[in-house]
């Protein structure tokens, strides 16, 4: 079984060729255009997926050494993501599939943010729980089979990747500020400052609480110090951190313990924080978890996680029709 996998969503595009399942590779071509505005530009993501996809598809056939014809399906992300980068993926691989005369495999793009844990060794067994952090998404999933997962909490409002995004922007850092925040928080103290650990009810999460906390702060802070920012960034930003990983751990202690569950995972951009590694590795060693983080190329929107996907779809004989559209909202 060899199949060609498309990812567009949002900034990413990205193409991966699977054989028996084994990822063979996982091409990306990230969309620089967006960071001057400070955050993704929908009408340019989808330009930038139109200029990109073709040259990332030739090369992940080419750099697989397979030959076109013997591609057995196509698989694309149907959702969530944006709409107009989603219509370029699936146009694509529509067109793709039909012109090779082999079936189309849609993705649901957060389901196969947890199957990339299936594409390298150590794999989780099952059930785990998978906690997918990024810029888009928060969410706790329980994960009983390949093609059997539950979210069992969620933010209500911000995800946890924006948080970070937008409090780095009103300290002046530059887009996207999860990773510049990291870097500041390694030298800071995460107690400087104390900023709100919101409580939602159940195992849902809520960021939008901080920015704001955080944008008065700065204001009250900057009237009697213009010079404040400056010089407590490492500060800022460790408090900042603290904050937004004792909100992801507080949940995901309490589905651990309300599932009877020992195995976690991560998934999306955010786990490439050097904090919240850590304090997950320290809470794993304590509480007996067994803790799977894949490699950052998986973690963050790649071709190579709906590549696994499809596989499992694929012997399951699960395909799409050529009417398929896209859905931004798609639930998991
Ligand atoms: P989605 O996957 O939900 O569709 P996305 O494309 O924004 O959305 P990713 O590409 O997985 O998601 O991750 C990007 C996010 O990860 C950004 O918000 C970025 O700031 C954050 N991020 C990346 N590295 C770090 C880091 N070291 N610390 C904190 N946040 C980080
Ligand atoms: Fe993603
Ligand atoms: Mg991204």
């Amino acid at each position: 079984i060899s199949i060609l996998a498309i990812e567009s969503s949002c900034d990413e595009t990205s193409a991966s060729i699977i054989v028996n399942g084994k990822v063979l590779n996982n091409i990306v071509a990230t969309q620089s255009v967006h960071e001057k505005y400070g955050g993704v530009v929908p009408e340019l993501a989808s330009r930038a997926h139109q200029e990109n996809l073709v040259p990332v598809v030739q090369e992940a056939i080419f750099s697989s050494g397979i030959d076109k014809r013997d591609i057995s399906a196509v698989a694309f992300t149907r959702g969530p993501g944006l709409m107009g980068s989603l219509l370029v993926g699936v146009s694509f691989a529509k067109a793709f599939a039909f012109g090779l005369g082999v079936p189309l495999i849609e993705i649901n793009h957060m389901q196969a943010h947890v199957l990339a844990h299936f594409i390298e060794d150590p794999k989780p067994d099952f059930p785990f729980i998978c906690l997918t952090v990024s810029g888009g998404h928060t969410q706790l999933v329980l994960v009983r089979d390949f093609l059997d997962m539950e979210v069992i909490g969620e933010t209500r409002d911000d995800a946890v990747g924006e948080a970070f995004d937008k409090t780095a922007k009103l300290l002046g850092l530059p887009y996207p500020g999860g990773p510049v925040i990291d870097k500041f928080a390694k030298n800071g103290n995460p107690k400087a400052f104390k900023f709100p650990i919101t409580r939602m009810p159940g195992l849902d999460y809520s960021f939008s609480g901080i920015k704001t906390a955080v944008l008065y702060f700065l204001r009250d802070e900057l009237v009697k110090n213009p010079k404040f920012i400056d010089e407590n960034i490492e500060d800022l930003c460790a408090s900042i951190q603290y904050s937004l990983i004792k909100m992801l751990m507080i949940k995901l202690e309490k589905a651990l313990e309300e599932y009877q569950i020992k195995s976690v995972a991560i998934a999306g951009g955010v786990s490439a924080n050097s904090g919240l590694r850590s304090t997950l590795e320290r809470m794993a060693r304590k509480n007996g978890w067994k803790l799977f983080v894949p490699s950052f190329e998986y973690c963050t929107d790649n071709a190579g996680m709906i590549a696994m996907a499809a596989h499992y779809k694929y012997l399951q004989g699960e395909f799409s029709t050529m009417d398929v559209a896209p859905i931004a909202k798609m639930k998991l």
